[in-house]
């Protein structure tokens, strides 16, 4: 019997393939006393478990693919170099003996030991390596066990034209599996402006969230059919469901082509409006699809993906490298780099084992500019590395999630201070570059006015002003339900920082995923936006949009908008709109 598990939608098509499961759950470890004569047995099938999990390590690392955007082979070393460490090989032994008990148990001791010691550390880079040592743990605990490790492991799986199943992934992962074949994800928590979200969106393929408790209904390998579009995973479909779906398929990638021939005609609206019309990439690898759809430039570069999946953070030639790759693409078109923005769901490295250690609100703690200020060490190669490659192309600099004026100062004050060296070491940048910052807080969508004497140009960020106008969390699926672009406290913020923006001839452009979805791109023409940024799978369809919109026809539209309370007479009005 066929089984439809409801979800949310947060990347449009359909895939239907096997499916390929993942669970990032915790090992439940428990403790058992060991009499005097069986301590030696346990010690040597420590030790076996120890011997095993390095062979496992080897062979995972022999079939890394090379792939430049993250080094998956350091990863890998690191764990191997702590499986000779005799914190986590001599250290265990000690403790089997000292409480007679089993290794899985001595185990549990020793990492909880080492993980408060790296708990200690200030930096950090160094406090994140006790994921490491989690990682390396539950899998020398996993062999004790004899479980099967469904963890995933990237190298040893063979994944292409799968589909992927499981309770959740980070960026982290999902940039891990980008160049695997997959050919959508499913996961039963994250939220639609999650960053797994964007990434499923930004590789083109199809992605549901928030599937509460799908693993128990679907078994490993059975064939899925992923509704991106209407949020639903069919598993053990019949006959007629396949070949509906199919032809779905084949609808689906005929409007894709189709839209091809919008790719050499200018974004300009029916009135004769032009509209400047931007990617959004994550990566120099990126590029290839921003030239099948004949992006004008780069509206956001999201460089914190730079950062993931290793060890230590990118030097500054490392991030020189990745901007020139990027600008050589781009050949003389512009791009704007926004420094990172770690933090929230962008961790380094993966965050969901920190038991004990309790971020409240990550959200709303030290991320992007406010880790940069902090930790200078990760900021300053960085900046320095934006100035020098600003010498080489058309580059702006965008500082995300600035909330006050005095971060805009403090960043100025070290990028002044930069300059000074690069100029002492005859090194080239271009003196004017633009400076602009995110509006994604909604301090700064309400005091735009008083902001933009200070900087050179503006991108709204939805993703966050939703998030933080609305109080939703954009990674919990819960509270999903209240996610809502045209919530009017968002239109007005949205209005109010265009209009000051203008008002001061400043740019503002909108990169958030709010301008990548087609149902607003006309809401959006009418409260004034006039540069988007957008993913490159939605790029000619928000194109076909815009060349189809008039904008003296919308503002009537949008003004009603404004003034609605109702959501529903909202979605009625945002349907005649868009019609
Ligand atoms: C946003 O918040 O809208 C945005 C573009 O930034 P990010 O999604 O990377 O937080
Ligand atoms: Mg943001």
């Amino acid at each position: 019997m066929s089984l439809a598990l409801y979800g949310i939608g947060v990347s449009k098509g359909v895939a239907i393939g096997n499916v390929y499961i993942i669970s990032h759950e915790p090992l439940e470890i428990s403790e058992y006393c060991l009499s005097e004569e069986h301590l030696g047995e346990e010690v040597a099938r420590f030790e076996t478990a120890l011997a095993v999990a390095s062979e496992q390590l080897r062979h995972i690392r022999d079939r890394v693919p090379t792939d430049r955007t993250v080094d998956i082979a350091a990863f890998i070393d690191a764990h191997l170099l702590m499986l000779e460490d005799g914190l986590l090989t001599k250290a265990p032994i000690d403790l089997i003996y000292e409480h007679q008990c089993n290794a899985e148990w001595a185990l549990k001791m020793q990492c909880e030991n080492l993980v408060q010691r790296f708990e200690a550390i200030e930096d950090p880079y160094l406090q994140a390596r006790k994921e490491d040592v989690k990682h390396v743990v539950t899998r020398i605990q996993r062999i004790l066990r004899g479980s099967p490790d469904p963890t995933f492991d990237f190298a040893e799986a063979n994944l292409a034209n799968t589909i992927i199943l499981a309770d959740d992934l980070s960026p982290a992962d999902t940039i891990l599996m980008q160049h695997h074949g997959i050919t959508a994800f499913a996961t039963e928590y994250g939220g639609v402006t999650s960053h797994t979200a964007i990434l499923a969106r930004s590789l083109g393929i199809p992605a549901i969230v928030g599937l509460r408790r799908a693993r128990p209904y679907i078994q490993p390998n059975e064939i899925v059919i992923v509704d991106g579009t209407r949020g639903v995973i069919l598993a053990n479909p019949d006959q007629r469901t396949l070949s509906d779906y199919r032809r779905q398929q084949k609808e689906d990638k005929s409007y894709r082509t189709g839209l091809i021939k919008t790719k050499s005609v200018p974004a300009k609206t029916l009135n004769g409006t032009p509209i400047s019309l931007h990617v959004n990439i994550e990566f120099p690898e990126d590029m290839p699809a921003v030239e099948r759809v004949g992006g004008q430039g780069i509206g956001l570069y999201r460089t914190e993906f730079l950062f993931m999946n290793r060890q230590e953070p990118p030097d500054e030639e490392e991030h020189l490298d990745a901007y020139k790759r990027v600008i050589q693409a781009l050949k003389g078109k512009p791009v704007t780099i926004r420094t990172l923005d770690l933090g929230a769901d962008k961790q380094v490295v993966d965050s969901r084992f920190h038991e004990g250690s309790i971020v409240t609100n990550p959200a709303l703690g030290l991320r992007a500019v406010r880790l940069c200020l902090k930790e200078q060490q990760l900021f300053k190669p960085q900046l320095r590395a934006i100035l020098r490659a600003s010498a080489l192309g058309k580059v702006q600099m965008m500082i995300p999630m600035v909330c006050e004026l005095s971060e805009i100062l403090q960043v100025k004050k070290i990028i002044a201070e930069i300059r000074t060296e690069l100029r002492q070491k005859s090194l080239e940048f271009d003196p004017n570059m633009p400076f602009g910052i995110m509006v994604e807080v909604p301090a700064m969508a309400i005091c735009t006015d008083l902001i933009v004497p200070y900087i050179d140009f503006l991108s709204i960020g939805t993703n966050d002003l939703i998030q933080y106008t609305l109080a939703i969390d954009r990674s919990d699926e819960a509270v999903n339900y209240l996610y809502n672009p045209s919530h009017p406290a968002v239109l007005r913020l949205i209005k109010m920082s265009l209009e000051a923006a203008n008002k001061a001839n400043k740019p503002i452009s909108m990169c958030g995923e709010m301008a990548s979805d087609s149902r607003y791109v006309r809401l959006l023409l009418g409260l004034g936006l006039r540069s988007f940024s957008v993913n490159p799978e939605s790029y000619l369809e928000i194109k076909q949009i815009i060349n189809d919109s008039n904008i003296n026809g919308l503002k009537h539209f949008t003004k009603k908008i404004l003034e609605t309370n109702s959501q529903d007479d909202i979605a009625e009005l945002l349907e005649a709109m868009n019609a």
